[in-house]
């Protein structure tokens, strides 16, 4: 059996060679032949010489280098195309993915499940993070038609089937959480202590975790369309009823002046709330936009590719950059 594992690196150059040391040393433990491959995501530092380093180093680590920066989901779908593997694990390129739970990942593989996901617990988070995340899951729960869990991220184990399917899901905007549940498959759960980074900083602000979030939401239904027109119906339900108000009002006691507060109250309200209604309808415009450009999800600048398999040796080949 062949495992590969992908690896998604974005300015990890810190931290990339220790990695490598400890794949190197824990996988061969773990699988009878494995392969290490490294995707650097448009790094602007040292990242991508160390990881032709480590490529040239040992045959089974190979690289593939992205242009700039396409983010950790095409990094990853790189990552899983280049695969050859009979299974595919994907971890983080800090460490916080411990490569010795393979060990106890590995074998559900072999009992018939086709993703093993690792699940953390939140001990060493900030707890204002932990607290959010916990939240974000909750209501995740609520509103996405795929199960999200808490605590489970991208650090799996796929099977050659889980893969295949995975890779036929080629939309531009991806949000691998809920592509893995969509998939389906029998999925099998297990728990380890967190880890927290000890190299480098997390590439995840606030802002870009609300965005995640956000994204969650928007690309896995349509959910707050009907959102938007429930709230419309309430909202012209309402004012229907105040019309009858106030003309049955004129009509008993006649018409008053007054009322400039209300008229202003109400343009101002109905007018925000015009305007994110339109918001929700552009951002699933927008999308759609992006996904009619059918544009790659990635574009490489540099690999290191196996020959593949054809008399038995496998050799390296290195086309110039
Ligand atoms: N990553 C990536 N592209 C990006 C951001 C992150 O490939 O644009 C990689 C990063 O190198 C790491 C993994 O995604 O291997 C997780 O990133 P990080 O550790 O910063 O996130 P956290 O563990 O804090 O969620
Ligand atoms: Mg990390």
């Amino acid at each position: 059996m062949l495992l590969s594992v992908v690896i998604p690196c974005f300015n990890e150059a810190e931290g990339i060679d220790r990695t490598a040391e400890v794949l190197s040393a824990e996988l061969a433990s773990v699988a009878e032949e494995f392969e290490v491959i490294l995707v650097d995501d448009g790094s602007t530092d040292d990242t991508l010489p160390r990881l032709r380093e480590i490529a040239r180093r040992d045959p089974r680590f190979r690289y593939v280098a992205f242009s700039r920066n396409f983010g950790k989901e095409s990094a990853m779908l790189a990552g899983l195309d280049e695969a050859a593997g009979d299974a595919v694990a994907i971890m983080d390129a800090d460490l916080q993915h411990p490569p010795e739970i393979l060990a106890r990942m590995l074998p559900f593989l072999e009992q018939g499940f086709d993703q093993v996901v690792a699940r953390r617990t939140r001990t060493g988070d900030a707890k204002v993070r932990s607290f959010a995340s916990r939240l974000y899951y909750r209501i995740m729960d609520r509103i996405v038609d795929v199960p999200l869990e808490d605590g489970v991220g991208d650090f799996r184990v796929l099977s050659r089937k889980a893969v295949d399917a995975l890779l036929t899901l080629q939309e531009y905007n991806r949000f691998s959480k809920g592509l893995f549940s969509w998939i389906g498959f029998e999925t099998a759960t297990v728990d380890y202590e967190n880890v927290t980074r000890e190299i480098g900083q997390s590439k995840w602000g606030f802002k870009s975790l609300f965005n995640y979030g956000l994204d969650g939401v928007l690309s896995f239904n349509s959910r707050p369309l009907r959102a938007a027109i429930y709230f419309g119906l309430v909202i012209a339900l309402i004012g229907v009823v105040y019309a009858i108000w106030v003309v049955a009002d004129a009509l008993i006691s006649g018409v008053s002046a007054p009322g400039y507060v209300t008229t202003i109250c109400a343009v101002i309200v109905f007018g925000g709330l015009n305007m994110l209604m339109l918001g929700i309808v552009g951002e699933y415009m927008g999308r759609i936009y992006l996904e009619t450009k059918r544009r790659p999800h990635y574009v490489l600048k540099e690999a290191v590719r196996p020959v593949r398999r054809s008399g038995g040796d496998d050799e390296t080949t290195r086309p110039a950059p």
